[in-house]
């Protein structure tokens, strides 16, 4: 019987893959069977080493996403250099914090830049790409508990997050029936760079782990296998769906 979690010959393009829940994620791809392609503003020769090290083939696109101007040569790179595109995961992303009353434009506009504008255009892509080569295609979008409650001091952060959430939903209701899985991890609390400050705030950090089931932290590595399901066979039938990946979090 062959295995659905299998992606050999599959080729996958991870956004922010130098580092964090993104560079787990390509990691994971590639254990599981997938070529890898990152894109990000920073050289992933960490990413490159480990997925190189699992045997499969690493592409580096140089693509800083607070502009859409990389996201068609990030995809025809991939598929000239690695032989095709069948997964897409939009992991790049930020956070600024400020109080609602001080929250500044830019601080508004960079990050919904990179976590949603950026995210629509590169499904916009990859979706021109796969429908017209009628290819099966696999896109997953990072989402965050912020796309179901409302955080605090994160405001675009969370519109950002939140629009992800109606963004999936809204791809896969159009691509569905065209071969393509749009759906979204949403990770709990996870220890990244992302979250360093939140971890040296002692009482912030001792409110989150004392909310969390799972009672700890949790590892960018905890991503990995959530991904290669959704980047699998193993979910053909999964669509629209934002899978919190939370250690309990929402549950409470
Ligand atoms: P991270 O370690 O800070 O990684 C963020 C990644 O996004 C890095 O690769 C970063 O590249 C990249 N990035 C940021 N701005 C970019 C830009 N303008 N162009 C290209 N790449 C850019 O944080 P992380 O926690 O792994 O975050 C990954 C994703 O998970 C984000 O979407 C985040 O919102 C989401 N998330 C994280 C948590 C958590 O608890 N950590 C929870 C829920 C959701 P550089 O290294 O060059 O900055």
């Amino acid at each position: 019987m062959t295995n659905p979690f299998d992606l050999t010959g599959k080729v996958a393009l991870v956004t922010g893959a130098n580092t964090g829940i993104g560079q787990a994620i390509a990691v994971a791809l590639a254990r599981a069977g997938a070529d890898v392609a990152a894109a990000g503003r920073t050289p992933p020769e960490e990413t490159r080493a480990l997925v190189e090290a699992t045997g499969r083939r690493f592409l580096s696109v140089q693509a800083d996403l607070t502009s859409l101007e990389p996201i068609p040569g990030a995809v025809e790179q991939t598929v000239e250099a690695l032989g095709g595109l069948d997964i897409l995961v939009n992991n790049a992303g930020m956070i600024r914090r400020a109080d609602a009353l001080d929250f500044t434009e830019s601080d508004w506009d960079e990050v919904m830049n990179v976590n949603i504008k950026s995210v629509f255009f590169l499904c916009q892509a990859f979706g021109r790409y796969a429908i017209g080569q009628g290819r099966k295609g696999k896109i997953i979008n990072i989402a965050s508990m912020l796309s179901f409650q409302g955080g605090i001091r994160v405001p675009s952060y969370t519109a950002s997050k939140s629009g992800i959430a109606g963004l999936t939903k809204l791809l896969a209701n159009e691509w569905a029936g065209k071969g393509i899985n749009v759906n979204a991890i949403a990770p709990g609390y996870v220890a990244t760079n992302n979250t360093a400050a939140l971890r040296a705030d002692e009482k912030r950090n001792a409110d989150i782990l004392a909310r969390i089931p799972a009672g700890r932290w949790s590892d960018a590595s905890d991503m990995g296998g959530p991904a290669v399901f959704l980047a699998s066979a193993a979910s053909d039938y999964v669509h629209g769906t934002i899978l919190p990946v939370d250690g309990g979090w929402l549950a409470r």
